[in-house]
């Protein structure tokens, strides 16, 4: 997983964030201010920063001139279009406006990894090994058949491990918003899943909301 810098002056925002990332098993290390930025830079080496633009000290765009070679996600309240292109411009490699989901987070920072072939291609726990990339997925070796929904979903518990998804979110994801199903669908296809992978124990059932895949970290 990948070892990720948040800059964000919100202390609740810059933990929840970083607890929700450290929960899928990224590293991460805060810092507050716009200079701390290049103290921590100076120390360690990152995958990505997460850059808050309204920062004390020095603000995302002042930052953003000096980092190089690092991925950077810009996250910030607003969501003026003009300081969209002037992130992008500077080298951004996405944006994301405040307020966010956490989900919608992972998503973006899983492909700007992928696109510098620093995300995860495989995942593997207990008996159980996913190639992502491939789309497969094997039970002690043995390649174990999915249909796309199915591993969609497998997809999806795996980016967001430990975290507690709803059915609503996953039949978006899985099915798409079109989808005229209900979430009944979701528990038909978790249960299948849970079945050919064992893994009765390991999907956990959230009270009135959905799953969560528990692996630890
Ligand atoms: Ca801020």
């Amino acid at each position: 997983m990948a070892h990720i810098l948040i800059v964000e002056d919100e202390k609740a925002i810059n933990t929840l964030i970083r607890k929700n990332l450290e929960l899928v098993g990224h590293s991460c290390v805060s810092v507050f201010d716009g200079e701390a930025v290049f103290d921590a830079l100076a120390l360690q080496e990152f995958d990505l920063i997460l850059l808050d633009i309204m920062l004390p000290k020095l603000d995302g765009f002042q930052v953003m001139e000096e980092v190089r070679d690092i991925p950077v996600i810009f996250l910030t309240a607003r969501s003026d279009v003009g300081d969209k292109v002037r992130g992008l411009k500077l080298g951004a490699d996405d944006y994301i406006v405040k307020p966010f989901d956490m989900l919608e987070l992972q998503a973006r920072i899983e492909t700007v990894l992928r696109r510098f072939n620093k995300a995860d291609r495989l995942f593997s726990f207990g008996g159980v090994e996913v190639d992502m990339a491939g789309q497969q997925v094997f039970l002690e070796g043995a390649l174990v058949d999915f249909s796309p929904q199915e591993f969609l979903l497998i997809e999806t518990l795996i980016k967001n491990r430990n975290i507690a998804l709803s059915r609503d979110k996953l039949l978006e994801i899985a099915w798409g918003y079109d989808f005229g199903g209900d979430t009944r669908t979701v528990d038909v296809h978790i249960h299948a899943i849970r079945k050919k992978l064992g893994w009765e124990d390991v999907i956990k059932t959230v009270y009135k909301l959905g799953y969560r895949l528990e692996v630890g970290k």
